[in-house]
This record gives structure tokens, C-alpha cells and sequence, in this order.
């Protein structure tokens, strides 16, 4: 069948504010954050319901056209980068809090819900749902459960598969899964929510999500602190984690160079410790009453007076805990100032994240680097400058050569997608990497949910699939 013929087809089965195929309305979905350049979709899809949804796919199916699962395209690892020729579904439609239950703290939400939207409606029902990112404006619900997005308070909270209560998928085939059940215990077989989650949308679409929320902690003190160096701040994560306990949500760690260029070289924030330190940590407690903020001045003192904190400015205000983060999450902004680079997202065992950042220091020799992260739970965001002739595979290598020898992982929290997938084999086994195709291929045999991510299809030669053309349809 040939591609008019195809569009003909979506057309006649789908609403006609369903399909989009005009190529200036196409532009904008065609990559993601990740500034990895997609192709010219065939057509965008923007389904409104399970049904227009299902139709969309069995006909794809029928055809094998590739379809592109996309959310709010705030990802940092090329997975929603459309292919050219293939079809986009995007859920930005699907949008909207089905319910939220106070008895049981849960709430039941469309894919293409924005983030902020469920937090907002949690705290308005004196609930928190915990996951957060910078991206929480624009990123939508089904994004993050396609993802596993981790975020800020990771340290506390766990990465999104912690809050997943329950989930409805449209398959390859177009079968519907309901598994939107919000039991506590169930240990009915497989857990099937579980192999949805963080499978960027390579096994299925995410249709509606039932999150699992918690009570709001809406008393926060944030302080940026300057250290030493990173053994000081490794020394206060433990610290940290004695001390202050449960109500810990965040410690984020900054080198002086990430912090040199967002409040000095680039001036994207004001800095708010005079002179130099060695590095900086941003730390968040959070707590259900305002009884609980003495306990966190109190560790305060008690580690500027022990002189295990060199320097620390804490936030009066909301505005001030605002200003603070906003150094840490300058990230958009600082993938633009820092001019062409690559970004990595390692995951390390936190105690030995600052020897490892030592480490690929020493790789690097003299290349550039901005080193940032959730170091809390072991998670590093790298950026490395390009130099003139630089191939990605040039920093590429020797960074991921290093993370296989630490035994660490190429994708903490942001995916493999198109950008790390021939670096999937340096954190996991040829026998992981069989099974997760034998998965695919039993759920996708045609190969067409968001092919070429992730995995190479089982149904398609990794050699052709390594050919971006051939990545069309
Ligand atoms: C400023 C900024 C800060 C960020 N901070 C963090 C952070 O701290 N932690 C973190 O983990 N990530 C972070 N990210 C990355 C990004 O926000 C997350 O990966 C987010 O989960 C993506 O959601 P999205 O809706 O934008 O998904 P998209 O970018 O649209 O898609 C991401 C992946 O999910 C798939 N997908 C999307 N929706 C569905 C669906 N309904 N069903 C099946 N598959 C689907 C896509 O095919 C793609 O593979 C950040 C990004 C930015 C720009």
C-alpha cells in the first residue's frame, strides 16, 4: 500500500481533528528536548479517547507503520524523536484528572495530563504527588510512567514505578490492557504495570495512569550550602540521611564549574554564597507540620559550628527557596549557553560519585565539563563540550567505557531511546538484553511501537536499524 493510500485510510477511520498532515502543523512534533532531529512524520495522530486510539493503531498495525508514542517531547534521550515516514500519536488530547479518591490517596489521570496539573490537584486535596522535575510544566503523566522519570526527590520518594497504582495500555495489536486496579495487594502473577513502566513506549501506548499519592509535607526548608569539596559532601549526605531522617527529600550536588558558568560566565542566576567553594549541595526537608523545621536549623548549626559546611545561604521565603533551585534547574537554559555538547546521565552508587566525576575528569584530559546531578541517589549529569572534529562516539567512549568498569549505568533516570541505545550492552548483559527482545517481540512482532528506541526491533537486522533512513516505516 503506498503512503497516500495509507493516509487515505487514517482519514476515513479517524475524526478529521484526529489526523494532522500538514507538513508546517507536523514541525513541532517532530524531535524532543533531547535536540536530536527527527524525521517528517507520514501524519501526527491526537486521539481523544481509548477507541479513536485503538483504531489508530490497528491500522498502523495492518500496515506496519512505525508508530512514535509522544507526550509532552520534554524528554533528554531522543525517544520521542519522530521517524520520517512513520506515524506520531501523541496523547496531548488525552488530557485531563479522571478522579481522585481522598479515602484511598489515589488518582486516575489521561496520558497527555501535565505533571504540575496532578501535582496541583494532589495539594489542592491536602495530598502530594512526590515525583517532580524541571520539566513538571510541560511533561505529561504518561511521559514520566513511559520513562520511570526520576527527579528531585528521588532520595525520599523513588523513581515514578513507586507510584504507579495502576495502568491502562493500548497494545501493538490494538488489545486494550485495564489494568487500572488500585489494589494494595496483588500478587495475581505477572505485574504487568511494572513492564509498562519505563519501557518507552516500545511495548504499548499509556492511555490512563492510577497514581498512588501520599500526605502533603507542606512545611520545606531549602539551603544551598558550600562544601570543601565532594568527600565533605558525601560525608553530609550521610549525615543528612542519620539526622534529619525522613524528612530529607533532596540533596542535589553541584562542582564548581556547573556552578562558575550558570551564576558567573552565562550570569543565568545570582549567586548567593560570596567567593568560591569547592562544591555545593542544595538540600530540601520537608515536613507535615512547622515543628519540624527547628530539627532542620538545628543540623544546620550543628554542621557550619563542626565546620563540616563552609558556607550556606537557607531560604526565608518561598521566592528565596525558588531563587536557589532555580540555579540547580537552569538546565534548559544551560544546554544553550554551554554551547554544542554531549549530555550523559550516569547512575553510580552515591558514595563514589565524586571519585568517579575525578575519574572522567581524567578521560576527558582537557575537554570542557559541567558536572551536576542528583547526587543524593547517585545520579550524574555530565556535559561535555565538542571540539572541532569530535565524534560523538570520541566522548562517548571513553565516558561509557568508564561507567562499565565502575559498574555503573548509561541511563539513571532520562532512557536509552535513540541517544544511548548502542551503549546498552555497557549496563546490561547479552542475556538481559535477549529477554527484553524476547518481550518485545512477543507484545510488537511487527516491530512498530517506537522502533529503532530502546532496542533494535527483534523483526528488523540491527545493522539496517543502525541506518537512520531505514528507520522510516
Ligand atoms: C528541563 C528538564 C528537566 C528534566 N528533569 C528530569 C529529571 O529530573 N528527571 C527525569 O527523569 N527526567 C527529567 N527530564 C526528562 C523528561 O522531562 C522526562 O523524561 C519526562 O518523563 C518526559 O515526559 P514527556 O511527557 O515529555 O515525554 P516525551 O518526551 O514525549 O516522551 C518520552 C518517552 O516516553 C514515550 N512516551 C510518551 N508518552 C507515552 C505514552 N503515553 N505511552 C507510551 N510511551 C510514551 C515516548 O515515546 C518517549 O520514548 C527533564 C527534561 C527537561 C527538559
Amino acid at each position: 500500500m503506498t503512503t497516500l493510500q495509507i493516509l487515505r485510510e487514517l482519514r476515513r477511520e479517524l475524526p478529521a481533528e484526529v489526523v494532522i498532515c500538514d507538513p508546517d502543523a507536523m514541525a513541532r512534533y517532530r524531535d524532543d528536548a533531547s535536540g536530536e532531529p527527527g524525521g517528517m512524520p507520514l501524519a501526527v495522530l491526537r486521539p481523544a479517547s481509548v477507541d479513536e486510539l485503538a483504531a489508530a493503531v490497528r491500522l498502523c498495525n495492518r500496515h506496519a507503520v512505525g508508530i512514535v508514542p509522544q507526550g509532552g517531547r520534554t524528554g533528554l534521550s531522543g525517544g520521542a524523536c519522530a521517524h520520517a515516514g512513520g506515524v506520531v500519536v501523541s496523547t496531548e488530547r488525552m488530557n485531563g484528572i479522571i478522579h481522585l479518591d481522598r479515602r484511598a490517596m489515589t488518582l486516575t489521570a489521561w496520558a497527555g495530563t501535565p505533571l504540575q496539573v496532578i501535582q496541583e490537584a494532589a495539594l489542592a486535596a491536602g495530598l502530594e504527588y512526590p515525583v517532580d522535575i524541571g520539566a513538571r510544566g510541560t511533561a505529561t503523566i504518561g511521559g514520566t510512567v513511559a520513562t520511570n522519570a526520576g527527579g528531585i526527590r528521588v532520595i525520599r520518594h523513588g523513581m515514578t514505578r513507586s507510584h504507579v497504582a495502576g495502568l491502562e495500555v493500548v497494545l501493538a495489536d490494538s488489545t486494550v490492557i485495564d489494568d487500572l486496579q488500585r489494589l494494595e495487594k496483588d500478587n495475581a502473577g505477572y505485574d504487568l504495570k511494572h513492564l509498562f513502566t519505563g519501557s518507552e513506549g516500545t511495548l504499548g501506548i499509556v492511555t490512563r495512569v492510577c497514581l498512588r499519592l501520599k500526605h502533603a509535607m507542606p512545611y520545606t526548608e531549602t539551603a544551598l550550602l558550600g562544601l570543601r569539596d565532594h568527600e565533605a559532601a558525601f560525608a553530609l549526605l550521610e549525615a543528612a540521611r542519620a539526622q534529619l531522617g525522613e524528612s530529607l527529600v533532596a540533596f542535589e550536588g553541584m562542582w564548581p564549574d556547573f556552578f562558575a558558568h550558570v551564576c558567573d560566565e552565562a550570569a543565568l542566576c545570582r549567586a548567593p554564597l560570596a567567593g568560591r567553594q569547592g562544591f555545593y549541595v542544595l538540600v530540601e526537608a520537608a515536613h507535615r507540620s512547622g515543628a519540624g523545621a527547628e530539627g532542620f536549623h538545628a543540623w544546620l548549626s550543628e554542621m557550619l559550628e563542626s565546620g563540616r559546611v563552609e558556607d550556606g545561604a537557607v531560604a526565608r521565603s518561598g521566592a528565596d527557596a525558588a531563587a536557589l533551585w532555580k540555579i540547580r534547574e537552569s538546565v534548559t537554559e544551560l544546554h544553550r549557553s554551554f554551547g554544542p555538547h554531549l549530555s550523559f546521565d550516569i547512575g553510580l552508587p552515591p558514595p563514589v560519585v565524586g571519585h568517579f566525576a575525578e575519574a572522567v575528569a581524567g578521560v576527558l584530559r582537557d575537554r570542557r565539563t559541567l558536572q551536576f546531578g542528583h547526587v543524593g541517589d547517585g545520579n550524574l549529569h555530565l556535559l561535555v563540550a565538542r571540539e572541532a572534529g569530535d565524534t560523538d562516539h570520541d566522548i562517548e567512549q571513553p565516558v561509557f567505557e568508564l561507567v562499565r568498569q565502575w559498574h555503573g549505568t548509561v541511563s539513571a533516570e532520562h532512557g536509552i531511546g535513540l541517544l544511548k541505545r548502542d551503549w546498552l550492552g555497557h549496563s546490561r548483559s547479552p542475556q538481559q538484553r535477549d529477554v527484553m527482545r524476547r518481550i518485545k517481540h512477543g507484545l510488537d512482532p511487527a516491530g512498530i511501537m517506537n522502533r529503532g528506541k530502546l532496542l533494535t526491533s527483534p523483526s528488523c537486522p540491527e545493522s539496517v536499524l543502525e541506518d537512520p533512513t531505514a528507520m522510516s516505516m
